[in-house]
């Protein structure tokens, strides 16, 4: 069975990534990049409305 990953991109430095659902934040709490540690909601770091959807839909 496959893993469910949200793609995730920064608006800051423009970094991707993938994280799971679970390991994330809900989409309106603050959420830090991986790279820059600029601070975001982390709706703002969901690379499209797909993983925005996929993100909301496992938490
Ligand atoms: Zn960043």
């Amino acid at each position: 069975m496959n893993e469910t990953f949200v793609r995730l991109l920064c608006p800051e430095c423009g970094k991707s990534w993938e994280r799971k659902p679970k390991e994330l934040p809900t989409h309106t709490e603050g959420f830090a990049c991986d790279s820059c540690e600029a601070e975001r909601r982390t709706a703002e770091f969901a690379r499209t409305d797909r993983d925005l959807d996929v993100l909301k839909q496992f938490q």
